[in-house]
């Protein structure tokens, strides 16, 4: 490491991002991304982008996306603050509205990013244990003394939050700001907190195009709430990176926020194949955590997570595993085509 690195930036544990391999083509189950294109406006965005509109900065309001995406959810436009990916907003939520010292608590086992976080910001990190199945308990979280951050649905385990239960969260926490993370609450069953915004002045939700809109490559996310909140964001953001979403991303997100119907169908195909793959994974003896996203989470009392993560690796199959204790036995894995889940589930008959 360089002789010239800070200390708090050597004392760091930054996350590790799943794989990218190059060296040979792979299933790629591992990174949650959508194994449909996005939506057909997307391309045409694309190509009817005229590259000498370069030259300009963008807008650094990034209104006409705001607009698009304040009407998907039926906010205003100064309840929604856009990101480079929906990691940049969390950062931009942890330096807004978290101090030096404070305390924020999350699940023992979820996103990787919020301990990343916390610790770049000099947080205190309290991990809730999840219970034995891995289910959260509202009453865990009751009159904290910090902030809290949870993800519903919760990676990597895929279970959710009802709407009611996140209530209770923003009720039993008033004086608290309570983010919630909805990088897959798409493929849920009716649980995203957006509904509550207008009622919860302590309600941050976060959401991405990169799951279920099918645009990780391009890296646009957002944090809805109360304007105050929103207005809190925007100063750190002008502090930051006034010029955060690029021309294209702001064109490409228009064009994906405009099409709520392929949309719909692409999260429908999806939430099938869960379905039916779970079923599959069931009969092959795989214990398989309810999901409400784009992955389940499963193990197998005959082999260790690592293992199987190897085996299928070997058989040109990337799936996600994970070191900490609780989890090590379980392998992710995320729902790729019908075709690319019967590859799966032919190879683990096999390795079985
Ligand atoms: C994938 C993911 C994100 C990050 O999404 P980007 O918008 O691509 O940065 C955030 N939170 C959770 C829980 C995720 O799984």
């Amino acid at each position: 490491m360089s002789r010239f690195l800070g200390k708090a930036a050597a004392a760091l544990a930054p996350y590790t991002p799943g794989e990218q391999p190059r060296d040979k083509s792979y299933i790629k189950l591992n990174t949650n991304e959508s194994p449909y294109p996005p939506a057909p406006g997307v391309a045409q965005a694309v190509v009817g982008f005229d590259a000498e509109e370069l030259r300009l900065y963008p807008d650094p309001e990034v209104t006409a996306l705001r607009h698009a995406m304040a009407q998907c959810h039926g906010l205003a436009p100064e309840q929604v603050f856009v990101g480079g990916g929906s990691d940049e907003v969390l950062g931009y939520i942890f330096m807004a509205f978290f101090d030096k010292g404070d305390k924020v608590y999350f699940p023992d086992i979820t996103y990787g990013f919020y301990q990343v976080y916390a610790q770049l910001c000099g947080l205190e990190a309290v991990r809730l244990p999840l219970r034995e199945d891995y289910s959260l308990d509202p009453a865990d979280y009751r009159g904290l003394d910090g902030h809290i951050v949870v993800a519903n649905p919760n990676a990597p385990t895929g279970m959710a939050l009802t709407v009611a239960q996140v209530e209770e969260l923003l009720r039993a926490n008033p004086g608290r700001l309570v983010v919630v993370d909805e990088a897959y609450v798409d493929f849920s069953d009716g649980r995203s907190a957006v509904p509550l915004i207008q009622r919860y002045d302590n309600l941050l939700v976060v959401q991405t195009y990169s799951k279920s809109r099918a645009l990780a490559g391009m890296r646009i996310g957002s944090g809805l709430g109360q304007k105050p909140l929103v207005a809190a964001l925007e100063r750190i953001k002008y502090s930051f990176n006034p010029y955060n979403l690029d021309r294209l991303s702001i064109a490409v997100g228009i064009a994906a926020a405009e099409d709520d119907s392929y949309l719909c169908q692409t999260v429908e195909r999806i939430t099938a194949t869960r379905e039916r793959t779970a079923c599959a994974l069931e009969e092959l003896g795989f214990q398989v955590l309810p999901s409400e996203a784009n992955f389940l989470f499963a193990r197998h009392p005959a082999l260790g997570g690592f293992a199987l993560y190897e085996r299928l690796k070997a058989a040109g199959i990337l799936v996600r595993q994970f070191s900490q204790r609780r989890i090590k036995d379980f392998v992710r894995i995320s729902i790729g085509t019908p075709e690319e889940m019967e590859q799966l589930l032919t190879t683990l008959r096999r390795i079985l």
